[in-house]
């Protein structure tokens, strides 16, 4: 039996604000009930709908300080004048159960990851365009004027990030940039490294014994 690392897969999915990283991950957590997102905590204040424990854990920028020093943060970033970070253990305690986790982070946090775990999974989220971009950040209608124009320029700096990515996914549609992603994870679940070693193990044993049983084959694999 073929079997996949003990280890779960860290899929870090990453792009500018507006790009839509979230509605592509809430539908890849709808089609896939085997996977688990991990619930950032930020210091920014919770939009209508929100809430606490679900879209993120709401901190003040006391206690947010204290997580960085205490070691409960993955990695954090500052993000228009706010703090956004992903709680430590909630990720370890599902990879070492051998389930996968998805961040859906920004580009300074998404390669703080990358340092310290370049075996997770990177995938960049670009918008159709810029101008797509900036229409969603204003439909939004989320934020002040002011910060709708910090997000789009900052979108503009982290776009020359992505070749420090695995993949590139571009929203055209939820349902098409949904089906790439799972394609991505497919393929990943696929590669030859993430096979468990217990599988060689297996091979090698099996081998061994019918290279005992049959008399035939073992000279030829000998003569090989
Ligand atoms: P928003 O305020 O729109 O919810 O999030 C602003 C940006 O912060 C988005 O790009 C979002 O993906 C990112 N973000 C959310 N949680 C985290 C986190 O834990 N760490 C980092 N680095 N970025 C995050």
């Amino acid at each position: 039996m073929l079997e996949t690392k003990k280890q779960g897969l860290l899929i870090v999915i990453s792009g500018p604000s507006g790009a839509g990283k979230g509605t592509i991950c809430a539908e890849l957590l709808k089609r896939n009930k085997n996977l688990w997102k991990s619930v950032s905590m930020t210091t920014r204040k919770p939009r209508k709908g929100e809430v606490d424990g679900v879209d993120y854990f709401f901190v003040s920028k006391k206690e947010f300080k204290e997580n960085i020093k205490e070691n409960g943060l993955l990695e954090h970033a500052t993000y228009a004048d706010e703090f956004y970070g992903t709680p430590r253990s909630y990720v370890l305690e599902h990879l070492n159960k051998g389930e996968d986790v998805i961040l859906e982070i920004e580009i300074q946090g998404a390669l703080q990851i990358k340092d310290v775990y370049p075996q997770g999974l990177f995938i960049f989220i670009l918008p159709p365009s810029m101008k797509t971009l900036k229409k969603r950040l204003e439909n939004r209608g989320t934020e002040t004027k002011e910060k709708v124009l910090k997000r789009f320029k900052r979108a503009y700096q982290e776009i020359n990030e992505v070749t420090k990515y695995n993949y590139v996914v571009t929203n055209d549609t939820v349902e098409n940039a949904t089906n790439k992603v799972e394609a991505i994870l497919m393929a990943e679940k696929c590669r030859v490294d993430r096979i468990e070693e217990v599988y060689l193990d297996t091979v090698e044993e099996e081998l061994h014994e019918s290279l005992v049983d049959n008399k035939e084959l073992n000279n030829e694999v000998k003569d090989f």
